[in-house]
């Protein structure tokens, strides 16, 4: 393990590339595609396994073990498709779209080599309507490979390359919501997984439809008209697949160069909130958190101390006393936090833990489709109940009403959004229970909401929040007043 330099440039360079000549003259470009093409596919798969790639997504899961799984559910008849999800929307994440504003390339060739992989004929990149810098970069890079010859892949044809403009929901980044839209419905997570299903309606019969996979009319079409089962679909989130290319190129010791055994290579983690420099940082994994905080970020500002760190909206904040844990799968495990899609919110003492709880609670519950009711209803009363205290509307027993809800909030939950409600909220209140216990005396003052959003933009250490946000209701409207239904219940028209 090493963790000497810091930081490093593999996938986020320092300088973004210009051209896909830069690229190739940087870093090799193009090496580990043209590498991939001329060996069996095990090959490859084997030298991802034998890297220890984990998708950068939230999840951790092992590439290598994915692309197999897709492989082994592949349909004899139907081609796989290939998905990058670059629907980044954790709050405080900014990553990937600085990998795809820097270097689109990067993530173009893994995909390739990803699409050669589990045989696909198909590439979507699936981004959101709002990214419009980033929809213009990937469509000029795409034109660039196009031009330089690299989807003609000379076993597989031609690769069809598009970019999907989606919805700005949340839930548009969880992978089988994302499928779901990409066959036109609402982003809406599922039970069925993309490496056995992906999204296309299978029809037998006038009642009984069911999710399938694949991602073009052609093969809705093929799977309804005949007994196919449909194919499945590998999704990559854009980090994960910008690392493929060097690591078919180099080999799978050198991305262990860098890194811990559990976690090996490199993370590239967004650092924003109370500090003096938002920033975007490649940094080895196992990098104490405390340096990526100081050194990139400035730490807190002067007369400030830190309170805690929000890891996005996904995992158990970290407290003061923790900051010299290593950014790595295991050690936030074992901690009991996770690592996510290294969100590293940064909160200092001028935020009160009611405001900051009621923030996190109001974006989950906001975002919660409703398809499983405790996640919709507990977890709107949890913001209503931590609200009311922030204003000083509370009184004593609230706190005792909001463990009830939290409890409960992910009975039956279909994805892991009630899940994180729990435990990021249920970390927060048992953190500072005192603090919001007293807040929640009657007649206390009230105390200064905090947002928590969706950035919109990080640049020359500024970081902007969408402010829209706090104008969206649980029903997916903005301004105006609440229907009181569900996304779930509201929204049965398809609206991508
Ligand atoms: S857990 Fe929440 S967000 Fe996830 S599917 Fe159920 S209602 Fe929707």
């Amino acid at each position: 393990m090493s963790i000497a330099a810091f930081p490093v440039s593999r996938v986020l360079p320092a300088v973004p590339y210009e051209t896909l000549a830069e690229y190739v003259s940087a870093v090799g470009g193009g090496d580990g595609l043209r590498d991939a093409r001329l060996v069996q596919r095990e090959v490859v798969i084997e030298e991802l396994e034998a890297s220890g790639l984990r998708g950068r997504g939230g999840a951790g899961f092992p590439t290598g073990t994915k692309w197999r799984t897709v492989v082994s559910f592949e349909s004899a008849d139907l081609s796989t498709s290939m998905v990058v999800n670059a629907a980044e929307g954790e709050p405080g994440t900014w990553k990937d779209r600085a990998i795809l504003l820097a270097n689109p390339y990067a993530v173009l060739e893994g995909a390739l080599i990803a699409a050669r992989v589990v045989g696909a004929r198909t590439i979507t990149i699936a981004t959101k309507r709002r990214f419009g810098e980033v929809v213009t970069r990937l469509h000029s890079a795409i034109d660039e490979v196009r031009a330089a010859g690299w989807l003609d892949d000379p076993d597989v044809g031609t690769i069809e390359v598009t970019v999907f403009e989606g919805p700005e929901e949340y839930l548009f980044g969880e992978e089988t919501a994302l499928l779901e839209v990409l066959d036109g419905r609402q982003p809406f997570p599922r039970i069925a997984p993309p490496w056995r299903r992906g999204v296309v309606e299978v029809v037998r019969g006038d009642h009984d439809v069911e999710s399938g996979s694949g991602l073009s009319a052609d093969v809705q079409f093929a799977v309804q008209s005949s007994d196919n089962e449909p194919p499945p679909v590998l999704v990559n989130n854009v980090e994960t697949i910008a690392n493929v290319a060097a690591i078919i190129a180099k080999g799978a010791e050198w991305f262990r160069s860098v890194g811990t055994a559990e976690s090996p290579g490199t993370i590239v983690c967004t650092i924003t909130g109370a500090v003096r420099k938002p920033s975007v940082i490649e940094a080895p994994m196992g990098t104490p958190l405390r340096r990526v905080i100081d050194e990139a970020s400035g730490g807190v500002g002067l007369d400030r101390s830190l309170q805690c760190v929000l890891m996005g909206v996904s995992n158990a904040i970290l407290t003061p006393d923790e900051l010299d844990l290593p950014i790595s799968y295991e050690a936030m495990r074992q901690r009991g936090s996770g690592l996510g899609s290294a969100s590293f919110i940064v909160v200092d003492d001028s935020t009160h833990p009611a405001a900051l709880a009621a923030g996190v609670s109001r974006f989950l519950a906001v975002e919660s489709c409703g398809q499983c009711t405790a996640c919709k209803q507990d977890g709107l009363r949890i913001s209503d109940m931590l609200a009311e205290i922030v204003d000083g509307r509370g009184g004593a027993p609230d706190l005792h009403t909001i463990e009830l809800r939290l409890a409960t909030v992910a009975d039956g939950a279909r994805c892991s959004l009630a899940t994180q409600h729990q435990v990021v909220v249920g970390s927060i209140v048992e953190t500072f229970s005192a603090a919001l216990h007293e807040q929640a005396q009657i007649n206390s003052a009230p105390v200064a909401h905090y947002l928590v959003a969706e950035l919109t933009a990080l640049s020359g250490g500024i970081a902007t929040i969408d402010e829209t946000f706090a104008a969206k209701q649980p029903d997916w409207t903005h301004g105006g007043s609440d229907s009181g239904q569900a996304p779930a219940e509201r929204l049965d028209e398809h609206r991508v």
